[in-house]
């Protein structure tokens, strides 16, 4: 059961509180290089993506976000920055002066021998005071050695970082926070993520939302279905109000795919739902082929699911509640499916295509590309 978050406002979008999942990605540019990060931003904000991250190593580099948030917003890109500092809270406090959200990074923000609440408090109280969000975004990889020590290099090493930087945003009564627990490995961001849900149940904590990813996940077919294993189990749990997909690729690439997740687990759709059989020796047309014809054709009508199935003998009963159908009938011969019921008959293949769409127009269904 997916529970209501807290919403977190970061400028003019909205984490949790029941709003969509948002779809964010990550500049793979220098803040230095303001040309660079400001082309990227509005490459990333033309695909789609609602939430453009900057790294941003020093104050020098924090600096540089007052000229990119203005061009950004003279191109006419409007979708919320976050800096994501780790290090240097000098940096941090920096940031929170030009962009929404401020990623920092528990494992580091607190050098070894300081207080971290002499440290995170007033930048709780800064982000507070400009109406910022803050992540505290918690990596497998980098927790500090005061948590290593006590809880190992484990998913409740990760939550009890977490937790303690929690502890003080709470005593600040600060609630525009986001959580994020990653790791390279799908297992271990689950777990991780998973129990943070628990603890804030548990502890009876406000249910803040959460931003999931696998990071490092790798590039091409290897870090898209490690992104998948890890978001996609945990959306299906309800958790989850943000994602970023990490790609070793020009993170342009990581919209498509972050919505493509999204609409397989249910939560956002942006293009048809296909439901398409295998294939078999039962198969009476070229399945391949025709599916993709279906799919570049009827793709932009996203509140339609349409199915194409090989044959007629398991074909009607299993196009999962699909709204239309196209199912081989033989000898050349297609018939289109409303629902369950046939409702056009033994269609020369040729013209399947063209009559399929006519369907989909008599019924009112049809929107232009
Ligand atoms: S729907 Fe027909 S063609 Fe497709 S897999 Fe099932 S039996 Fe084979």
């Amino acid at each position: 059961m997916r529970e209501k978050s807290v919403a977190v406002r970061i400028g003019n979008a909205v984490v949790g509180g029941g709003a969509p999942v948002l779809v964010q990605s990550m500049t793979t540019t220098s803040p230095k290089d303001v040309e660079g990060s400001v082309k990227q931003i509005v490459e990333l904000a033309q695909a789609g993506c609602e939430l453009a991250r900057i790294t941003v190593p020093t104050l020098a580099d924090a600096e540089k976000l007052k000229e990119i948030v203005a061009k950004v917003r003279a191109a006419g890109v409007e979708i919320p920055l976050s800096a994501d500092i780790h290090f240097q809270p000098k940096a941090a406090f920096e940031a929170l002066k030009w962009v929404e959200k401020v990623r920092i990074n528990p494992g580091n923000f607190v050098s070894a021998g300081q207080n971290i609440e002499d440290v995170f408090s007033p930048f709780v109280r800064e982000a507070k005071k400009l109406g910022r969000a803050v992540r505290i975004g918690v990596n497998h990889g980098s927790l500090s050695a005061r948590i290593l020590a006590k809880f190992g290099n484990t998913p409740l090493g990760m939550v009890e970082s977490a937790l303690e930087f929690l502890a003080i945003c709470e005593a600040e009564n600060f609630d525009q926070i986001v959580f994020s627990l990653k790791a390279s490995r799908p297992l271990e961001m689950v777990q991780a993520n998973r129990l943070m849900a628990e603890r804030l149940r548990e502890g009876g904590h406000k249910p803040y939302p959460f931003h999931l990813g696998v990071t490092e996940a790798g590039e091409g077919e290897d870090g898209r279905i490690k992104s998948a294993v890890g978001i996609g189990a945990l959306l299906i749990d309800g958790i989850g109000d943000t994602i970023r997909v990490s790609l070793t690729e020009n993170p342009v690439n990581e919209i498509p795919v972050a919505f493509a997740l999204l609409q397989a687990a249910g939560l956002r759709k942006t293009k048809a739902e296909f439901i398409s059989c295998p294939g078999c020796g039962r198969t009476l047309f070229e399945l391949q082929i025709v599916t993709r014809e279906v799919k570049n054709r009827f793709s932009h009508l996203k509140n339609l699911s349409i199915a194409v199935m090989g044959c007629i003998v398991n074909g009607p009963g299993e196009m999962a509640g699909a709204d239309f159908g196209y199912v081989g009938a033989g000898n050349g011969k297609i018939t289109l499916y409303e629902g369950t019921e046939p409702v056009k008959k033994y269609i020369p293949q040729e013209e399947a295509l063209d009559e399929l769409e006519k369907l989909i127009k008599e019924r009112g269904k049809w929107i232009e590309k």
